[in-house]
């Protein structure tokens, strides 16, 4: 008899948490193996380790895009502190609230100064999104398109990887307007006009007048300083410092989402905002702040807050709890104190010298873009057409697994790899990366 069919990676993923016979227990994140592989079930981590519950020890490329690794003893050492004396708050002052906000915003440029702290990235971007239409008491949000802002109500719909699913664009909501995302690799201005990336500024530019001509300036632009979700791109110079300046001539503001790109991953900045050397008026930040632990933040302006208090709205979130707060402090403790921002430099530049070493060797690397820890590597399956090397990148991964590496390619293209392993990867891990990579291309 024929072999029965193989499960789709997402129905493979599934089947680790099916429990009964009438459906799936808990909706699981999708996974990006080929599904021709189970993806590992894991038991512990330390570090850029894992242990899966058959006993291999697996490197971990990804760690959700944190800094300090899995199970680090400071970390859990507050956490634990924490939890056996006060884990939550409401309607009472608790300091520890005051002393990380006070962090938080030592570490933003004047004049952002308020905090808001809440559970996640997503729901840091769709507060920020709030506040600009609240405190612009107006509709409309520009956003780039193949960006990824989280799956809340307003953070899906300012998000457009919609590569797998283009009906979300039929259901997108009128006040979200998109702009083509600048990319320098891949890119219309590339392909048709050179290397005229000022287009995408240009154009961006275009579309916020146009919104304001026609009667609706934006209430915001919300953008990554660095294209994540294709991997790691670089925005073209000048592009932030374009675009924030036409929302803002309209009265509108600049949305940072920092989630992924913030916290020293991009080594030679704090901040992906500062590549661009501009200020926005609201950042979102998450993720990094609690090392996976659900603590996320918005930093704004007084004078935004003081926008969004007089129009009446209140801000109540079960965010920034004793917990969060002990946790997000020792990531600040920890980052500093191991200078993970420094080692993010280091190892990233040795990270993309190797990986760009390899793209002489190995065709199907298209290019290796991005900074720090902070990278894409594109596969394609002809350099010349860039035809995207999807199921071939998919193998690849299945592959990596084998050799003992976690790693996934960008959701939305599906022909990246994301390179952004938390900061305290060391160059043992990245070399061993590198090798891996190496010889799953060769064979
Ligand atoms: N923004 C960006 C850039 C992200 O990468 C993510 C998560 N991948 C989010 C927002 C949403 O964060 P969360 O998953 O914590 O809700």
């Amino acid at each position: 008899p024929a072999a029965p069919p193989r499960p789709s990676a997402r129905d493979a993923a599934r089947e680790l948490l099916v429990r009964r016979d009438d459906g799936v227990l808990a909706e699981v994140q999708e996974h990006y193996y080929s599904g021709a592989v189970e993806p590992p079930r894991v038991e512990r981590g330390w570090r850029h380790h894992l242990a899966t519950t058959d006993g291999r020890v697996l490197l971990d490329m990804l760690n959700n895009v944190t800094v300090a690794g899995h199970a680090h003893p400071r970390i859990a050492a507050a956490a634990s502190r924490q939890l056996a004396r006060l884990n939550t708050n409401s309607r009472f002052h608790y300091a520890g609230v005051v002393e990380l906000s006070e962090r938080l915003a030592s570490l933003l440029p004047d004049p952002l100064d308020t905090v808001f702290l809440v559970n996640s990235g997503s729901e840091a971007t769709d507060l920020a999104i709030r506040l600009a239409t609240v405190a612009t008491g107006r509709p409309d949000v520009v956003a780039v398109r193949e960006a990824y802002h989280g799956w809340t109500f307003a953070s899906d719909a300012v998000s457009t990887s919609v590569a797998d699913n283009p009906a979300a664009l039929e259901t997108r909501p009128a006040w979200v307007h998109t702009v083509e995302a600048p990319n320098a690799y891949r890119g219309r201005y590339r392909a048709a006009r050179g290397d005229d990336l000022g287009r995408y500024a240009a154009d961006a530019v275009a579309a916020v007048d146009a919104l304001a001509a026609a009667g609706h300036p934006p209430a915001g632009f919300i953008a990554e300083a660095f294209y994540g979700n294709a991997g790691g791109m670089p925005l073209p110079d000048g592009y932030l410092e374009a675009v924030y300046a036409a929302v803002r001539r309209h009265g509108g503001l600049a949305i940072a989402d920092e989630v992924q790109v913030g916290y020293g991953r991009l080594g030679s900045t704090f901040w992906g905002f500062q590549q661009q050397g501009v200020v926005p008026d609201v950042v979102a930040v998450a993720k990094s702040v609690g090392n996976g632990h659900p603590v996320g933040a918005v930093i704004t302006t007084r004078e935004v807050a003081a926008r969004y208090r007089d129009a009446g709205y209140f801000f109540a979130s079960t965010g920034g709890s004793p917990v969060s707060c002990a946790v997000a402090m020792a990531v600040l403790d920890v980052l500093q104190g191991e200078q993970l921002q420094e080692n993010a430099r280091v190892v990233g530049a040795r990270l993309k010298g190797a990986l760009t070493s390899l793209a002489e060797r190995h065709r199907l690397i298209g290019a290796v873009h991005g900074e720090g820890l902070y990278l894409g590597v594109e596969l394609v399956r002809d350099r010349e057409t860039l035809e995207p090397a999807r199921e071939e990148t998919a193998a690849l991964c299945d592959r990596l697994l084998d050799l003992g590496v976690v790693m996934q390619p960008t959701s939305d293209r599906q022909n990246v790899l994301k390179v952004k392993p938390p900061l305290c990867v060391d160059e043992a891990a990245v070399d061993f990366f590198v090798a891996a990579v190496d010889r799953a291309l060769s064979e």
